[in-house]
């Protein structure tokens, strides 16, 4: 734990007791501040009276006599309307923070100069957040990963000279940090999401920025508008800055071309890494997020051949293209986090032969529309949950396709039909490209639940048997 001292002796309000929530308490507890939390969720409650925390209703307290108000990220700060909590702080001219910022202000105080990477973006967040900490613990580093992946921040051990810190930052965390000086800050992409809490990009984009701003060293991809406009301004305020980006003529520091992830020094582009051979970081968004591992920790001190070695090694993460193994001579994938169209396309790109696709659930705006360029790409689909029979119709008569309602059903029909592809091997992708909530509860449970289908057939095979 990180003990937070910079309230020692005051009182602090905190809303929001879920995972972030108590681990706050906990440590503003050990760092001698007193607390008043609270939940609007009465199961919430009671989970943390069951920790034995004593709540203070705080739609009845006076907040000018609290400090600061510590936030959970899940709660409206701004839109679609500041949480009452945010009201009565803001009534009472106190300041309103999150977890991250605790730790910052920790960071500051105890071990300015200790290492901490922040990584953000609208996608690859936690692929990029994981492999970093994948490359600098395999290196023999002492790593602390979390935020908004795994362990809350407060949870990590102290930060120090000898530990690095690797945070995943969503975009409702950076809105609660006012002074985050990250060591290397990564901007990897910012394209249109959560408006609903932001307003507007203009104000998404500005939160994003924040994480970069004060970074020592800034890593940014710049194949976006929102993202280059960043760069150009950490360039000419003269900050340390390192842009990547998939297409050559945008003369950025790192190239991804294919699955080559090129460095220039000069006018020359030197290649680091084919990725090729790298099953947990197929596709060219995965070769982005490894372009951006790569900057961080050569930043950091790695060697080339530490680099190489971590890559190498990585074991990827669940439900993000996760192989799970074979069926046969089927390779089975699971994607189920993908639950748009965006990161399905994502998907269907990292493969180009014997796809056998699953999809459906409860539909986005726009459902599979958009990935109608990628359907040549499928040999057969199989669509479950409440989208089936609207995906069978945007996917037409060109592609062969099943309604298979659910899951197993679509996996038993998928394995059929693979073995008798005619491809070398076959892939079956989840790659929903929809929420689950119509199925599961979330998209871990259906990617749970998949996984256990596959290795309960007889004929499965796990990765590293082959
Ligand atoms: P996040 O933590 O930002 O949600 P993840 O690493 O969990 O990101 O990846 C989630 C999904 O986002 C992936 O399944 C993939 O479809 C898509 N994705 C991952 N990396 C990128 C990237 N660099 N650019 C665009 N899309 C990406």
């Amino acid at each position: 734990m990180t003990p937070v001292e910079s309230f020692r002796g005051e009182t602090v309000a905190v809303f929001g007791l879920g995972g972030s929530g108590l681990s706050t308490v906990k440590a503003l507890e050990v760092g001698g501040a007193y607390f008043a939390a609270w939940d609007d969720s009465e199961t919430s409650r009671e989970a943390a009276r069951q920790q034995n925390l004593t709540l203070v209703d705080l739609s009845q307290s006076d907040f000018s006599t609290y400090r600061a108000l510590i936030l959970a990220p899940g709660v409206p700060l701004t839109y679609p309307e500041p949480h009452w909590s945010v009201k009565k702080a803001k009534a009472a001219h106190i300041p309103v923070i999150g977890d991250i910022e605790l730790f910052c202000r920790e960071r500051q105080r105890v071990a300015p100069n200790a290492p901490f990477v922040a990584i953000t973006g609208t996608n690859g967040k936690s692929t990029t957040t994981s492999l970093i900490a994948h490359l600098l613990a395999s290196a023999g580093r002492d790593v602390a990963l979390g935020g908004n992946i795994g362990t809350a921040v407060l949870d990590l051990p102290p930060p120090s000279l000898t530990r690095y810190h690797v945070l995943e930052c969503s975009s409702f965390q950076i809105d609660l940090t006012s002074s985050i000086i990250p060591s290397v800050g990564v901007l990897l992409n910012i394209t249109p999401d959560h408006l609903d809490r932001h307003g507007t990009m203009e104000n998404y984009a500005s939160i994003k920025e924040r994480l970069v701003a004060s970074a020592e060293l800034s890593i940014i991809g710049i194949d976006d508008k929102w993202c280059q406009t960043i760069a150009k301004r950490r360039w000419e305020a003269g900050r340390p800055l390192i842009t990547m980006s998939l297409n050559e003529l945008q003369n950025a520091d790192y190239v991804i071309k294919g699955s080559l992830v090129l460095k220039r020094t000069g006018h020359e582009l030197k290649r680091i890494i084919d990725l090729s051979s790298i099953a947990t970081l197929r596709g060219m968004h995965n070769a982005q997020n490894a372009a951006a591992a790569i900057a961080a920790v050569s930043v950091l001190g790695l060697t080339d051949e530490e680099i190489i070695k971590g890559l190498n090694t990585f074991p990827g993460l669940a439900h993000r293209l996760e192989i799970i193994g074979h069926l046969g001579r089927a390779l089975v994938i699971n994607d189920s986090k993908a639950t748009n169209a965006d990161a399905t396309e994502k998907a269907l790109l990292s493969f180009s032969d014997g796809l056998f696709w699953i999809a459906g659930g409860c539909a986005k705006e726009g459902g599979i529309e958009p990935l109608s360029p990628l359907f040549t790409r499928v040999e057969k689909a199989y669509f479950i949950g409440e989208a089936a029979h609207d995906f069978a119709s945007t996917l037409g008569t060109n592609v062969p396709f099943e309604i298979s309602e659910t899951l197993e059903t679509a996996l038993l029909k998928a394995k059929l039909d693979a073995q008798a592809s005619r491809a070398k091997e076959p892939v079956i992708l989840l790659s929903p490209a929809c929420a689950s909530y119509d199925q599961f509860k979330n998209f871990e449970e259906r990617g749970n639940q998949f996984r256990k289908l596959v290795q309960s057939q007889s004929d499965f095979m796990p990765r590293e048997k082959r």
